[in-house]
């Protein structure tokens, strides 16, 4: 496999999730070996997309350097999912804006504008050994395979919501079919808790899934496809594993994941060298 970039700018506008603020980004094609790079447009200051630079935050992927921005995981889902390895993203506030709740419009003019190769190898990292991590009912494993998949599972029945264990194969699989177009979701229930710790003031109808009690939409027209909460896990999984800034091969098996656990099962790969093999 080798690097590549995006062959032109694209531009997004919305507002932050968390803040409810308007927030402005721009994605540009970045030289070889650059990685995935933050620029905050009013300090020029930056923050690199990597693992050690994420922050403990609640309910999103919180990237601290020498500036802040936070909800970065679609982008950084979508990049990995189209393989862009090189980009830079400019944007005038601490948070990416939400847009749909899903990676889909990220995806959609990326693929618009094209991808270009670059004559540069990607770094691929091979799992050679099982990591797993437990958080009372929760757990994450990696372990060895050919190819990189995410599986999730996740038990909402206590919110009232049923939903089915799903993997998604990078080799068999369609990132762009399969997983961009899943939304950010929450339940009805919690919104008035949010709200109050002045978390996801930007939430929406236009960006997040709703459940009600009886785990049934509010949003207008239900859900993009069965299943969109747990492909939703998938894609965050994606975003969250590109902090790897490798090319991972190897199995990905979660119950009940949160971008904070996805954080640490990297930390905890990283930590042994006879986990993995760098080529
Ligand atoms: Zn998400």
């Amino acid at each position: 496999m080798f690097q590549s970039t995006l062959k032109d700018s694209v531009t997004f506008d919305g507002v932050g999730v968390h803040s409810g603020e308007p927030c402005h980004a721009k994605i540009c094609p970045a030289e070889k070996d650059t990685g995935i790079i933050f620029t905050n447009t009013k300090t020029r200051k930056q923050v690199r997309a990597n693992y050690k630079n994420v922050a403990n935050s609640a309910m999103c992927t919180k990237l601290v350097g020498d500036t802040t921005v936070s909800t970065v995981e679609h982008v950084s889902s979508a990049l990995y999912g189209l393989h862009v390895t090189n980009a830079i993203i400019e944007v005038d506030n601490d948070e990416m804006p939400i847009l749909d709740g899903s990676a889909l419009e990220y995806v959609k003019k990326i693929s618009d504008v094209g991808i270009e190769m670059q004559m540069a190898p990607r770094k691929a990292l091979k799992i050679t050994k099982m990591v797993r991590l437990d958080d009372g009912e929760k757990w994450i494993t990696l372990s060895p395979a050919e190819s990189l998949s995410i599986s999730v599972n996740c038990d909402y029945s206590s919110k009232g919501l049923k939903t089915e264990p799903l993997k998604f194969d990078f080799a068999e699989g369609d990132y762009a079919t399969e997983i961009a177009f899943a939304r950010t979701f929450g339940f009805f229930e919690d919104a008035e808790f949010l709200k109050k710790n002045h978390l996801a003031l930007g939430a929406s109808l236009d960006n997040t899934v709703v459940f009600d009690k009886c785990g049934k939409p509010l949003n207008k027209g239900g859900l993009r496809a069965v299943n969109e909460p747990v492909r939703h896990k998938i894609l965050d999984a994606i975003g969250d594993l590109a902090m790897s800034e490798f090319q991972i091969i190897g199995k990905y098996e979660a119950y009940c994941p949160s971008h904070k656990l996805n954080n640490l099962i990297l930390r905890m790969l990283f930590s042994d060298a006879r986990n993995y093999e760098i080529f």
